[in-house]
């Protein structure tokens, strides 16, 4: 089972990070080990003092695919998650001054959060959906699918150009503006509209 996740789809937190706003997508992987069990706390890593939250809208794939073209893409899911990809932003920033490649920043033990529910997307616009994260009761991010840079049907076509999708696989499809630190004790609930998706404990 992969992991894969886009960098900057939303204009919003690209500015927010001082990244430019991307012309193709960009994307980089977890390894499964990094997918945080539903109903399972986060402990806050010993190498890092900067983890920040990233709430996303999660794509699980449900069919093998390669070279996909965009107006099949969605042949090949039928179900969506919300989850958070959990980022070192200390590393990270060091990663991105040295050009080293992104892993220990990303794709650590547990940095994988996923809702343990996942909804259909039959008569669901998945272009127009809104989504929110809230941290101890408040709201920290509000996204909004039609905000994505490239859709998930163009993620998936994307992707599959340099690798086959296999079903199981997970598309971290990038996070909106808002996203922050956390601390231990922090709670961590995701939402599609009203309906909770995920809660996270961090410890
Ligand atoms: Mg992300």
């Amino acid at each position: 089972m992969k992991i894969i996740c886009i960098g900057r789809n939303y204009a919003d937190h690209a500015k927010e990070m001082n990244s430019a706003v991307p012309t193709v997508p960009m994307f980089f992987m977890k390894p499964d080990i990094a997918l945080l069990r539903p109903g399972t706390p986060f402990f806050y890593p010993s190498f890092s003092k900067d983890i920040h939250y990233e709430c996303e809208v999660v794509v699980k794939i449900d069919r093998v695919g390669k070279n996909i073209a965009e107006r099949f893409a969605h042949k090949y899911y039928s179900e969506i998650g919300l989850g958070i990809d959990f980022t070192a932003r200390d590393l990270q920033e060091e990663c991105k001054k040295k050009g080293h490649p992104w892993e220990i920043a990303k794709s650590f033990e547990g940095s994988a959060a996923i809702s343990k529910q996942f909804i259909s997307v039959e008569g669901i616009d998945v272009n127009s959906l809104p989504f929110s994260m809230q941290q101890n009761g408040t709201v920290v991010q509000n996204g909004m699918t039609s905000d994505m840079i490239f859709t998930i049907d163009a993620l998936i076509s994307y992707i599959s150009k340099f690798m086959t999708l296999k079903k199981g696989d997970l598309i971290y499809t990038g996070t909106p503006a808002g996203v922050g630190p956390i601390a231990i004790g922090d709670v961590l609930k995701g939402f599609y509209g009203e309906k909770e998706m995920f809660s996270v404990l961090v410890k």
